[in-house]
């Protein structure tokens, strides 16, 4: 059976870019936690966390996770998703868990770069090189105890996959 494989990480570490594309390189199916979460609430992360706050918005996220967890699928994982132990121990037990990690500098790097309309709330109201800093400082101990493997996720999205193979290809050997 192919387990699935869930990607967590920091915001910009490229979960939906190299999800899709490891997606594809494997024939499974891609699906992204947050995306289900807009469908299945009709609103956008922005909205759901102005009308139940973070706490409302963290037990919605454990819904989607179990609801698009099956075989076969590669599953980008918000990046709160390792802050709930429910949530590590579930992907744990259900299949491979992949930590794409990079530095605070390049994650705020390609965070600046997106379109407004595509930019989260930020968790402080700071600069987000300063967030990402605090965050990664806070969290990074959290994505290493869930993962099975850790990837540098600061190559290009061709050169992680490649490297999420081999660590796949050598945990089944
Ligand atoms: P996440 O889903 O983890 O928040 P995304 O896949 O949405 O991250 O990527 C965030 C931004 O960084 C996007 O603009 C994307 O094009 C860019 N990006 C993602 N992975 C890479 C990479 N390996 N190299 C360069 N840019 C990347
Ligand atoms: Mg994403």
């Amino acid at each position: 059976m192919s387990l699935p494989i869930f990607l967590i990480g920091a915001r910009g570490c490229g979960k939906t870019t190299v999800g899709e594309a490891l997606s594809r390189a494997l024939g499974y199916a891609f699906t992204d936690t947050d995306h289900h979460l807009q469908l299945s609430t009709q609103r956008s992360v922005t909205e759901i966390v102005a009308e139940e706050g973070w706490e409302g918005f963290r037990a919605r996220e454990t819904e989607s996770l179990k609801a698009v967890t099956a075989p076969g699928t590669v599953i980008a994982t918000g990046g709160g998703m390792i802050l709930a132990e429910e949530n590590c121990r579930f992907m744990q037990e259900q299949g491979q868990v992949i930590w794409l990690s990079a530095s605070p500098e390049v994650l705020a790097e390609r965070l600046e770069s997106e379109p407004e309309a595509a930019q989260r709330p930020t968790l402080t109201g700071r600069p987000i090189a300063d967030e990402m800093s605090d965050v990664l400082r806070e969290r990074a101990h959290l994505y290493q105890a869930a993962a099975h493997h850790q990837v540098n996720a600061m190559q290009s999205p061709e050169c992680v996959v490649e490297e999420i193979l081999l660590s796949l290809s050598l945990a089944r050997a």
